[in-house]
């Protein structure tokens, strides 16, 4: 059976090349007469891949000796819950709320402090990133780069007092950011990086060790920076996979070279989507995802005969989230622009046949 273009919004597609090389290595890494799934953490054949990981990470996003990298688990999930219970020193913080993990992420922190709502998007169903309204004396300000859910993403990200803690799940290292604007970084990798089981974090060292007397030891980023991300075992294939991607992001020509790709596929994909009379769109054009990209047909029932004749021709899992309904195409790092062309080849057929 040949591959097919997968089109979900994470776990998600993976390069080829990467699978294949993990392949050639499952039953004997090296010469070792183990997988990497069977190695020690604490020996020198994992700590290598460990090491080239982290060191990936900070080449490609340009990461400063300011800032430590942590390799983890739990998801971004767990980040809703670790970011308020490490930063949240004087109770405060300011929230943006630009979709539904971004309001997962305030209402965690709601459970430790006294959460400002800085902006929300609720009101027109995070179609758009709000002005916002900062306080003086917030520990931090959290937003979401990019709503993977509803395909609305900052291009451009706020000046704020606070350190600045982003969740970027859904478009990590899908295009340059200055990691210098933040005081946090955090991401699941199943989207843009490896597959799940890894969380990456960011994080600024003058933030450490400020964690709240109840932040449980496996929360503690201090914990885990002193210890190099190896304070316990750590999902140690998902961090080989991952490395490995990296080097194919980097032998690609890194993120700028990915960032172009990127808005290449998706401006090819939202002009097709705004030149027809039968697809639509709707979120503000200058903050539309380049990652997630929902769209709409004239009605469900044509919605989901979208999806299955999609299905048919090897275009899979373009079903839209329930929230929102209709398909949505995730376009992350890893799906060529031959998989975007023939999805608006497809397109246009069934608009063609369907009109
Ligand atoms: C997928 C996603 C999450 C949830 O990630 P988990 O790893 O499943 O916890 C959180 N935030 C954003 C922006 C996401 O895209």
């Amino acid at each position: 059976m040949a591959r097919v273009y997968n089109f979900a919004a994470g776990p998600a597609m993976l390069p080829l090349e990467v699978l294949e090389e993990a392949q050639k290595s499952l039953t004997d890494y090296n010469g070792t007469g183990m997988s990497v799934m069977e190695f020690t953490h604490r020996g020198k054949n994992y700590e290598f891949i460990h090491n080239e990981c982290i060191a990936l990470i900070r080449e490609l996003m340009g990461v400063s000796d300011e800032y430590e990298v942590l390799l983890l688990q739990g998801g971004a999930s767990m980040q809703f819950d670790a970011v308020p219970l490490n930063l949240l020193t004087t109770g405060k913080a300011d929230y943006v709320v630009t979709g539904n993990f971004a309001q997962k992420a305030y209402k965690e922190a709601k459970k430790y402090g006294e959460i400002n709502l800085a902006g929300s998007s609720e009101d027109k169903n995070f179609t758009y990133i709000p002005k916002c309204k900062f306080s003086d004396d917030a520990d931090y300000v959290h937003i979401t780069s990019n709503n993977t859910i509803f395909g609305l993403q900052w291009n451009e990200f706020p000046d704020t007092k606070a350190p600045l803690v982003c969740d970027m799940s859904s478009d990590i290292m899908s295009r340059e950011i200055d990691v210098n604007k933040f005081g946090v970084i955090y991401a699941g990798a199943q989207k843009n990086l490896g597959p799940a089981g890894l969380t990456v974090v960011i994080v600024r060292k003058d933030l450490l060790g400020k964690h709240l007397p109840i932040c449980p030891t496996m929360l503690r980023y201090d914990i885990h920076a002193k210890n190099n991300s190896l304070y316990n075992t750590p999902p140690t294939f998902a961090i080989y996979m991952t490395m490995l991607n990296l080097r194919y992001i980097k032998k690609q020509g890194g993120i700028k070279a990915i960032e172009q790709i990127n808005r290449e596929k998706a401006n090819l994909l939202y002009d097709f989507i705004d030149n027809s009379d039968f697809y639509s769109n709707n979120v503000e054009k200058k903050n539309r995802s380049i990652m997630n990209i929902p769209f709409i047909t004239p009605n469900p029932d044509l919605d989901a005969a979208c999806v299955k004749g999609a299905e048919a021709r090897g275009l899979v899992s373009l079903k839209g989230h329930r929230l929102v309904g209709g398909l949505r195409a995730s376009i992350y790092n890893a799906m060529p622009i031959e998989g975007v062309k023939a999805l608006v080849d497809y397109l246009k057929e069934f608009e063609r046949e369907n009109k």
